[in-house]
């Protein structure tokens, strides 16, 4: 990503095991970025990952993705020692080029990620809780049943679980099943907003069942955190229409009144490429000092 946002290269690499994730990476750097440009002209790395990032302990947690279990901070600090390396969470720099990009006024607000998990960032007072390390909140894992299905994470009926991709063929066949959905295929959220959109009886029901379960988790994080605005990214965006004036509608009739009545919802209005300029844009802004040698900085979150 050059300065300005725009994206100078990119490549996507199936990663064959993850032992095999930073030489990759690497190989990658050295091999096909450091031979079109000069070393001069490369600023920095910033290392996005789906995973919580603890900066105490230098380790990350991730229930989503595969990555080397021992140590992988030390690795990655050493493999790229000769430059200045963030790692960073996805759903930080998604909110944070939502913020800059769109140019969000209200002081405290929530974002919140659909991808293969749920993740979500809260601006305080302008402040990104916690820094980008997703290390504060895991708004994922807000058990919205606590005799449902047992989570990775050791808990019981995680939001994720309940609501997430994984879960929609299953809702699908439990609300009475849909001509839409008759391929044996696994059901995207996209899938479903586009076949409600289209006036699908049961992907409507089951879009109006996930948003009144999404809205519960909503109300209790605005109990705990009050933000006045609420973006929902990601996929979370394919879920169309219906899926947002459903959670509307139920901020009108459920949660903390008072609280709950001072809180706007809508999408994102950037695309799924919006997290490479919000890395960019956030370690320029919170990490970088144009007048110092940066050469073998490494800052978490
Ligand atoms: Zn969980």
């Amino acid at each position: 990503m050059d300065i300005t946002g725009t994206a100078s290269f990119c490549v996507q690499v199936d990663v064959p095991s993850p032992d095999n994730y930073i030489p990759l990476c690497q190989e990658y750097i050295h091999q096909t970025v450091l031979q079109q440009i000069d070393r001069e002209q490369f600023l920095g790395i910033c290392v996005v990952v789906p995973a919580m990032i603890d900066p105490d302990k230098r380790e990350i947690f991730a229930t989503t993705l595969n990555l080397p279990e021992k140590d992988f901070v030390g690795q990655l600090q050493r493999a790229f020692s000769g430059f200045p390396v963030a790692l960073l969470n996805d759903t930080a720099c998604f909110a944070y080029a939502e913020k800059v990009y769109t140019q969000i006024t209200e002081k405290d607000f929530a974002f919140i990620n659909f991808g293969k998990g749920i993740g979500a960032t809260l601006f305080i007072r302008n402040e990104m809780l916690g820094r980008a390390s997703a290390s504060y909140t895991q708004f994922g894992h807000y058990s919205i049943d606590p005799k449902g299905e047992l989570c990775s994470c050791g808990n019981r009926g995680c939001l994720e679980l309940m609501i997430g991709e994984a879960s929609l063929k299953g809702r699908i066949s439990k609300a009475g099943g849909s001509p839409a959905f008759r391929r044996p295929s696994a059901v995207t959220y996209g899938d479903l907003g586009q076949a409600s959109v289209y006036g699908d009886m049961v992907s409507c029901k089951v879009v109006r069942d996930i948003a009144d379960e999404f809205s519960m988790a909503l109300c209790n994080l605005i109990c705990m955190v009050h933000p006045k605005l609420i973006i929902i990214g990601g996929k979370g965006k394919d879920l169309g229409p219906l899926f947002i004036q459903e959670i509307q509608e139920c901020l009108r009739t459920v949660g903390f009144r008072r609280m709950v009545n001072s809180v706007s919802v809508r999408y994102s209005l950037l695309d799924s490429s919006a997290l490479y300029n919000g890395a960019m844009k956030y370690f320029f802004d919170i990490h970088y000092n144009f007048t110092q040698d940066m050469a073998g900085s490494f800052f978490i979150g």
